[in-house]
């Protein structure tokens, strides 16, 4: 039983953030009823993102409001804060917090006591000094970047189909994707797809006058599926006309051009960055021990080596892979691991404050599954290798059983089934970046691209 009242703090609203409050929650319902316990959840976003569905959110297979998860209703116990950490003294059990609010009043941030520490803050974008990157990159990783391509995408659709300009038809046209794990190949997959059946509602643009290129810098691609089921999807991208480029490194994206290391020179649009994960960079400003590829150092019982009270998983934590058969081996940056991290951390906390004995992390990697655009996929899961059609139901009907909540289940089918009833939406809302643009014309001024509120505040 607990004794004293127990403040825990959960740091990142993703997937172990979430789970991990979420099983806490229902383990300790009946502290928490008596205000033994307290957990607040700090994160920047009121939602949880479902990362696996952004590629189909950038299709336009599922509402954005679909992949993601709120926080305070499937949190209703705990307090959920939003706002960014920005450094850990776990010596003295407390965490700086900025939030909207100490922003507006100029304090630097509140800080924050606790007991038990949970680090979850993920990762972000492993980007690398190549010229013009910083200014032309677009990510994915959050509801916000897939959204904005998949808008950025249909607009250069709609800027080759209105110049006259051979060069820039050609640039807008052109869609280069650096990096073949996951999110690059999905991401490309999906929106070739939809740009492909969009060019049939436009009366000068085919598909054969797209260049879609993945670059990517190994021998392979989708490491996730195994070396088989990457060799297929290679062909399969290239039987598509993607132009798939191995050993190849992006050099620069300066002034709008993409060189490739194999002396290929693309002018284009869009450049998306889809080449790996770093731990998120405020692990740096916390006072616990981190690997020399900046990860939290773990145990197998999901603690803080060497520190009492702290507790990380997910992509920010090197976690020991107990299963593997070379020693010395940490668990993959993935969701796999990562939801079911959160329920073995989230059991210890609850055997550490009830003087239990902790429990031990151990999955094998169960393998994957890939969608490669609408009713095409790769999957290799089990030992049990899928292609095409059988692969990406099975993606579908995995990802259904895994996104979080009933709610969320119920409204991703319903969508999916309406979107086999009637035909695709491939609208472009990109104005919805700028809401105030044409009030501010209207009234006379120039028209900012400020957005004029901020989205995430707003929850
Ligand atoms: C496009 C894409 C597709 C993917 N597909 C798959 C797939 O099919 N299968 C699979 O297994 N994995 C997949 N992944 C990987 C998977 O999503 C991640 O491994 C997983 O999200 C890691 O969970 P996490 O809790 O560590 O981090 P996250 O889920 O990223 O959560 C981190 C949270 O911390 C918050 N945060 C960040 N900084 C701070 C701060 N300073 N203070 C407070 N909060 C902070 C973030 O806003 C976020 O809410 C995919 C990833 C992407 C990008």
């Amino acid at each position: 039983m607990v004794k004293e009242r127990a403040r825990i703090l959960v740091v990142g609203g993703g997937y172990v953030g979430m789970y991990t409050a979420l099983r806490l929650q229902r383990r300790l319902k009946r502290e928490l009823d008596r205000d033994e316990v307290e957990i607040t959840v700090v994160t920047p976003d009121p939602y949880m993102t479902y990362q696996p569905f952004l590629p189909e959110a950038a299709a336009g297979a599922i509402s954005p409001r679909h992949v993601v998860v709120p926080l305070r209703r499937v949190l209703a116990r705990c307090r959920v804060l939003i706002g960014e950490a920005t450094a850990v003294d776990h010596a003295k059990r407390t965490a700086t917090v900025t939030t909207l609010a100490t922003e507006e009043e100029g304090t630097g941030g509140q800080r924050l006591s606790y007991d038990e520490l949970v680090l979850a803050p993920g990762s972000v974008s492993r980007t690398l000094p190549i010229p013009g990157l910083a200014d032309h990159g677009i990510g994915f990783k959050t509801v916000e970047e897939a959204i904005g391509l998949r808008n950025h995408v249909i607009e250069q659709m709609d800027i080759a189909s209105s110049t006259r300009d051979p060069a820039i038809r050609d640039a807008a046209l052109t869609f280069v994707f650096v990096g073949g794990g996951f999110a690059g190949v999905e991401a490309l997959g999906e929106l070739e797809d939809m740009a492909r059946y969009a060019a049939r509602y436009y009366h000068n643009v085919q598909p054969e006058d797209m260049k879609w290129i993945l670059v990517e810098a190994s021998d392979r691609i989708l490491p996730e599926v195994g070396e088989e089921m990457g060799r297929y999807t290679v062909t399969e991208l290239r039987r598509r006309n993607i132009d798939v480029r191995l050993h190849t490194r992006l050099e620069s994206c300066a002034d709008r051009v993409a060189v490739l290391s194999d002396g290929a020179r693309f002018p284009t649009r869009t450049v998306v960055w889809t080449a790996g994960v770093k731990p998120h960079p405020v692990l740096a400003a916390s006072d616990l021990p981190r690997n020399g590829r900046g990860r939290l150092k773990c145990t197998p019982e999901l603690s803080v080596d060497g520190s009492t009270h702290a507790w990380a998983a997910g992509d920010a934590a090197a976690v020991p892979d107990v299963t593997a058969e070379e020693p010395g081996r940490e668990c993959a940056p993935n969701a796999q691991h990562a939801v079911r991290q959160a329920k073995v951390l989230a059991d210890n906390i609850v055997h550490s404050l009830r003087g239990e004995p902790l429990e031990t992390y151990a999955h094998a990697y169960a393998g994957s599954v890939a969608s490669l655009g609408l009713h095409k996929g790769v999957a290799h899961v089990y030992g049990r290798k899928l292609k095409g059609y059988p692969a990406w139901f099975m993606h579908r009907a995995y990802h259904l059983s895994r996104v979080p909540t009933v709610n969320r289940k119920a409204r991703v089918l319903a969508e999916w089934t309406l979107a086999g009833l009637f035909k695709r939406e491939i609208v472009s809302l990109g104005s919805l970046e700028h809401p105030r643009a044409e009030f501010e014309l209207a009234a006379g001024g120039k028209p900012s691209q400020d957005p004029g509120h901020n989205p995430k505040g707003s929850s």
